[in-house]
């Protein structure tokens, strides 16, 4: 079994009450206008059940990293994005607390829905300050948490103020529990990992977590360098992470230990440098020559795992095969992406990155699941505890 047993957004009795819900709602701006609105997207179905079921609805969510309260990093715009999806008035609360809020906020009737502003415009917030918390507690009678991405954080408005009131899972974190709950606890085997990106030392716990429990751990990016380092081989100028060789020292010798497969790429392509309109040439091996840098796997390496891909019962993959913005990397992020739109198991795909990878193919759709959070995925499926998910009290 999957372990999942929160208390659900399902269960509760919220007609007539007020329910504060976080959500995730730290979308990408640019001159003050949405350039993805799938975070958005994303708590809908919780918003709409609460107001089917008469509730007032109080939204909260930080937004980007301001410097006290920059109104450029106003919730505004999101809250306007929320109304046209959900056809209904969506206002901006003038703060996040205080009395003004909540004079605002008692006039809310059932079925009404306001939004509170940026989180991180209050410094308690990623202090987890106890009073912020309680501040945040007094304008609801139910937290709703809906922000799997922030929910290894703990913040005030994550951790801190669902120990203030009842708690419960909304409907998106529900769903990301399941799907990547099955991935760590009871997969469909074979179970098939597949890592790329740039850093090692964000990935070594996964590779940590599966190495004895995946049958096959695939590599890619950048993060294989520092693996190809510690093997003594020339990575030429590719980005090697210092750290990250130390790292995969110790996971190559727990590597020889175990059962699981770990695959790394036969061939790559190589760049001179991080350019769309540089020197490329296919590289029959893995020893990079001095004054190049390997940007993508090559194309055997992405043949085999694409074969290994369609034969899995699960896939979780995290992070691209290369360079993949630029067009002459990406070649092997699509060759992966492609396989796991294609494959017949169970698909999970986590990480910034790798989705806007998934979207720009087209193929976001086409996996079981494409998680919402980055850092809180890798943590969940390593089997950390996450702050805001530990304060929801199991159903
Ligand atoms: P995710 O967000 O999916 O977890 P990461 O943030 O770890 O992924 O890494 C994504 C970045 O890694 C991308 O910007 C990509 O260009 C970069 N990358 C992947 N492979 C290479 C490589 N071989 N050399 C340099 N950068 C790479
Ligand atoms: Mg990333």
């Amino acid at each position: 079994m999957t372990g999942f047993a929160k208390a659900s957004v399902r269960d509760a009795d919220v007609d007539g009450k007020r329910v504060l819900v976080r959500g995730d709602l730290n979308v990408p701006l640019e001159d003050g206008k949405i350039t993805d609105d799938a975070r958005i997207r994303a708590v809908l179905p919780t918003l709409e059940l609460l107001r089917e079921r008469g509730a007032a609805t109080l939204v909260c969510s930080h937004l980007g990293r301001p410097e006290g309260k920059d109104p450029a990093l106003s919730l505004r715009p999101v809250a306007d994005r929320l109304g046209e999806l959900l056809g209904a008035e969506f206002p901006l609360a003038p703060g996040l607390v205080g009395d003004e809020v909540a004079t605002v906020a008692e006039t809310l009737g059932s079925g009404d829905v306001l939004m509170l502003e940026n989180s991180r415009f209050e410094p308690g917030e990623t202090k987890n300050d106890p009073e912020l918390a309680k501040g945040l507690a007094a304008l609801a009678d139910l937290y709703v948490n809906d922000a799997f991405g922030s929910s290894h954080r703990a913040h005030a408005t994550t951790e801190g103020v669902a120990h203030e009131l009842p708690a419960c899972a909304g409907l998106l974190l529900e769903r990301e529990l399941s799907e990547l709950g099955r991935v760590r606890d009871d997969p469909k085997r074979p179970l098939v990992i597949v890592l790329g990106g740039a850093k090692v030392s964000d990935k070594v716990g996964v590779i940590d977590r599966f190495l004895g429990f995946a049958e096959e751990i695939l590599i890619g990016g950048a993060m294989c360098f520092s693996v190809f380092k510690a093997e003594g081989r020339d990575t030429g100028d590719s980005l090697v992470e210092d750290e990250g060789v130390e790292a995969a020292k110790r996971v190559l010798a727990d590597a020889e230990r175990s059962d699981t497969l770990l695959e790394l790429p036969e061939d790559l392509v190589l760049g001179r440098e991080l350019s769309p309109k540089t020197q490329v040439q296919e590289l029959n091996g893995v020893d990079v020559p001095e004054g190049w840098m390997g940007l993508d796997i090559g194309a055997n390496t992405a043949a085999n795992y694409a074969k290994r891909i369609a034969r899995a019962g699960t896939v979780f993959w995290n992070g691209p095969m290369g360079a993949f913005e630029l067009d002459p990397f990406a070649a092997g992020t699509r060759r992966v992406a492609e396989a796991v739109a294609e494959a017949p198991g169970h698909t999970v795909v986590g990480g910034g990155d790798s989705g806007a990878a998934l979207a720009e193919f087209g193929l976001a759709d086409r996996v079981d699941w494409l998680s919402t959070g980055g850092g809180a995925s890798l943590e969940f499926v390593e089997g950390r505890k996450l702050p805001g998910l530990e304060a929801i009290p199991d159903a």
